[in-house]
């Protein structure tokens, strides 16, 4: 009888659960959405005790619909959304507070302070990070100082912290098991990347005491045995990483250079730098991919905050399209976008300009432009904004990207892949699954196994779906990205009074 790893992707909006076989597919999915609570402008909360029970009944769904047991699963595998952060009481394991999820943005005074008190290079030094209210350390604090009780509950030892996966993790083993892996501890902005541990000077400027910490692990490795009362077995969890690091590893990008962009609400892009942390001043992170066989690599992260986000606006804002999917075929009524450029800077503008006070534009406009046009130069702002990030990353890091893998939902758009060669002259590879995140975690507790013995194991499952090469030459990408880059100028400090 086959075994089957069991991927738990606990995301932002959704808790899932896949089964994965050997070969790497999807035998079953399970999805719940949830709640998401706004307590004031610009705050995000998640409910912990909803977080776990939704992740519990999709994991028994996925293994109820293949009519499966739990001894046919040989290992749980954890990839979540990062930075989010939890505080529970160690004796009862009852959170003190909600989740306070990466985007909320309640601790903004207290991350400009650090930037006005000049530490902003000592934090980049030792955690790769900028500092920024999406990390967990401002969040932690926040619990410290305004939960009744907290701060003497943790000087006394009693409160633990965790990212989503240690939550997890903790409630799978009934209170065992208090850890996490060095993803996912490198996104708290208490870490030290390169010591790799958690920073005394850090802890002290953010007063939170080193008894909440939970222990860290490579992202390969038994942490621990769901508890039997949970499932009736004592399975092992084998594997845990961050989203996006999880889905640079489901994508097979173990070798230094190689780079992954999930096309979702956001864009992220990562790269794999191998042993070496390079730390760019240019805006882009350096976080840890993963603790693997006793090595530790690096990864320089950059993010695009409007990605597949700009095609939800056509379809909900502008209502020019019915559905995401009819980008392309809209787009592809036209030859090109008749020299229309669109920026969308809804929320200012990321790596490589770092604006605030950017707003979108749509620039070019003439008495031939139509709608086409407009969802055209829409679709291609993804692949501008993408191939800005790329080309920093190159210029960061020394290195040469040979290729683009691609996943996230707007990679299922072929006229945005082609666009994307065209612009980066460099083959865009469309992997089978596009499940990198969950195949992420599936594979690396399949290491932990034993199932795979290597990662030359897992690159034997690996299957690209269609690779879309540049049919266009140097002098069409400078020309492109030049009108590109005087569009963009025009948008940078609009909002600025
Ligand atoms: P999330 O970041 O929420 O995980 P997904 O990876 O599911 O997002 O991607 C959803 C995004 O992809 C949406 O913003 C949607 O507009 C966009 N999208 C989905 N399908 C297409 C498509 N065929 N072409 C362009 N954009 C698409």
């Amino acid at each position: 009888m086959e075994k089957y790893i069991l991927a738990l992707d606990q995301g932002t909006t959704s808790s899932r659960a896949i089964l994965f076989n050997k070969a790497g597919m999807a035998i079953s999915t399970a999805q719940k959405e949830f709640q998401q609570i706004f307590p004031k402008d610009g705050w995000v909360e998640h409910d912990p005790m909803t977080i776990w029970s939704t992740e519990i009944s999709v994991a028994t769904e996925a293994l109820l619909k293949i009519g499966g047991s739990w001894q046919d699963v040989a290992g749980i595998g954890i990839t979540n959304q990062r930075e989010t952060t939890i505080v529970w009481d160690r004796n009862s394991g009852a959170p003190i507070y909600n989740a306070i999820v990466w985007q909320c943005r309640r601790t903004a005074e207290q991350t400009k302070a650090l930037e006005d008190r000049g530490l902003g290079k000592m934090i980049h030094e030792k955690t790769g990070l900028l500092p920024d209210p999406y990390f967990s350390a401002t969040k932690i604090a926040w619990i410290l100082n305004n939960v009744e009780g907290a701060r003497e509950k943790a000087e006394a030892g009693e409160l633990c912290f965790g990212t989503v996966d240690t939550w997890l993790l903790w409630n799978l083993t009934a209170g065992k098991v208090h850890a996490t892996d060095f993803s996912n501890a490198s996104r708290t902005m208490l870490f030290n990347i390169k010591t790799l541990d958690w920073d005394d000077e850090l802890l002290s400027l953010f007063n939170i005491p080193r008894s909440m910490l939970p222990d860290v692990f490579p992202s390969s490795h038994i942490y621990g045995y769901t508890d039997p009362k949970l499932f009736g077995a004592s399975l092992p969890i084998g594997g845990i990483a961050g989203d996006q690091q999880a889905a640079l590893f489901g994508q097979c990008c173990f070798e230094k250079g190689d780079v992954k962009n999930t096309y979702g609400t956001g864009g992220f892009l990562l790269m794999n730098t191998g042993s070496t942390p390079y730390f760019s001043d240019k805006g882009l992170l350096t976080t840890i991919a993963w603790g693997l066989g006793g090595k530790i690599e690096y990864a320089l992260e950059g993010s695009v905050f409007t990605c597949g986000a700009a095609i939800q606006w056509l379809r909900d804002g502008l209502k020019i399209l019915d559905s995401a999917q009819d980008s392309e075929y809209y787009a592809s009524k036209v030859a090109d976008t008749g020299g229309v450029y669109i920026v969308p800077a809804f929320t200012g503008l990321g790596a490589p300009h770092w604006d605030p006070y950017a707003r979108g534009l749509i620039i070019g406009i003439n008495r031939a432009t139509n709608k086409n046009h407009i969802i055209r130069a829409t679709v291609e702002s993804l692949a501008y904004q993408t191939a800005d990030v790329v080309s920093m990353m190159e210029a960061e890091s020394g290195l040469k990207v040979p290729s683009l893998r691609v996943d996230g939902g707007a990679c299922k758009n072929d006229l945005l892949l082609s666009f994307q060669a065209d612009l980066l002259g460099i083959p865009i590879e469309r992997p089978a699954s596009v499940e990198s995140t969950a195949l992420g975690a599936s594979y690396l507790c399949g290491l932990a196994v034993g199932m795979y013995k290597s990662t030359e194991d897992i690159k034997k499952n690996r299957a690209v779906e269609k690779i879309f090469e540049s049919e266009k030459d140097t002098a069409f990408r400078e020309q492109r990205m030049k009108k590109w880059r005087r569009a963009v100028e025009r948008s940078l400090g609009w909002a600025e009074e």
